[in-house]
């Protein structure tokens, strides 16, 4: 058995102890993948204190067997549900934990239908954040696969700065930068590649425009590149100097961005909580007079998804421990004239900070 899948089952097992639950009924993409290893669009995992089950149609049987080979693999039908009534019954289930983030209200509803009269008794109980809160601490494995999509990260920035010029379309941009993260190893990008120029930037998710990139003013890019289904995420904000200066607004609102986020780089430790580490960043913005001007939380975990637990942010309780990778990305956003992010990816170790990028300067 994957020894990572089975110390991962092990937490979950753990958890379900704790809840008096018989089983686990995970249904959301990234937990499921992250549980079992099986990379399939459609499938349904059934985990109890002994066994693991990954139910799917005809069309996944196969790569089932080979990429979750710790899994009993159940064949069902992809048009009916009468599977879950039987299927439980024969685990013997009786309170049964869903992803209530997950399941919709009409697929809770055939669920609840098709348990009447095979399972009857069977109580299907809503959990939340479950999987997601096993899945903020990584293992060694998966920082490796984010500190190498990071790297490709950096390397779309270095590119882009070689090929930005005023006159080209943001939409060429992102293409550029988009075409070099995939030559360099990345898979499928985790979100489309923002570059917001100008006004624009004063959207912190702008989607790249027909606009044409000018001097003396910001330039938000926000990329992530993937790596064995680890995503990384980094922005950058760059201006075009003329030769004859620049914009000094933009000097003056680049400096205090930075000097807010290397304040929570250097400030975080082991057991700050998310709304402390946002305070870090948060009070700087504030005292230079740009408190209304950062809407947005300092930063998010990222895995398998590119936003995931933890959060960052003002009214986030998480605590932050070794091994969770998160970013740290602290805004100033003013309308009509631009905005300027600054954006790194970094985990947790050892009780200190250790940047996955290249740290912004
Ligand atoms: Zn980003
Ligand atoms: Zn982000």
């Amino acid at each position: 058995m994957a020894s990572n899948i089975l110390s991962r089952l092990q937490k979950l097992r753990r958890n379900l102890a704790d809840n008096a639950l018989d089983g686990m009924f995970v249904s959301q993409e990234d937990n499921r993948h992250y549980l079992s290893g099986f990379l399939g669009t459609a499938g349904s995992l059934l985990i109890t204190a002994r066994e693991a089950v990954l139910a799917t149609d005809f069309r996944y049987i196969e790569q089932a067997g080979i990429q979750a080979p710790d899994y009993r693999i159940v064949q069902i039908s992809a048009t009916s549900p009468d599977w879950f009534a039987k299927l439980t019954a024969d685990l013997n289930i009786k309170r049964l934990g869903f992803e209530a983030g997950d399941i919709t209200f009409s697929r809770h509803r055939q669920l609840s239908e098709s348990i009447l009269g095979t399972n009857s008794q069977l109580e299907l109980v809503p959990t939340e954040g479950t999987v997601e809160a096993i899945r903020m601490v990584k293992e060694p494995e998966e920082i490796e696969f984010m500190s190498s999509a990071a790297g490709i990260a950096d390397k779309a920035v270095e590119h882009a700065r070689k090929v930005i010029h005023a006159g080209l379309k943001e939409k060429e941009l992102a293409w550029e930068i988009e075409k070099f993260m995939r030559e360099s190893g990345s898979q499928s990008l985790p979100f489309e590649v923002i570059v917001a120029s100008g006004p624009n930037a004063a959207l912190p998710h702008a989607r790249p425009s027909e606009r044409r990139i000018g001097n003396n003013e910001p330039v938000v890019i926000d990329i992530g590149a993937r790596i064995h289904g680890y995503c990384s995420d980094l922005t950058r904000t760059i201006c075009l100097e003329e030769p004859n200066g620049g914009d000094p607004k933009f000097k003056q609102v680049y400096a205090i961005v930075l000097k807010a986020q290397s304040a929570a780089i250097t400030g975080i430790t082991k057991g700050t909580t998310g709304r402390d580490a946002d305070a870090l960043a948060r009070k700087i913005i504030e005292d230079a007079g740009y408190g209304k001007a950062f809407g947005h939380s300092l930063g998010h975990g990222v895995g398998l998804d590119e936003h995931e637990q933890p959060c960052l942010g003002p009214n986030s309780k998480d605590v932050l421990t070794d091994n969770m990778v998160f970013t740290v990305e602290p805004g100033i956003y003013l309308s009509g004239w631009g905005g300027i992010r600054i954006e790194d990816l970094v985990v947790l170790e050892n009780g200190k900070i250790r940047p996955l990028s290249k740290v912004a300067k």
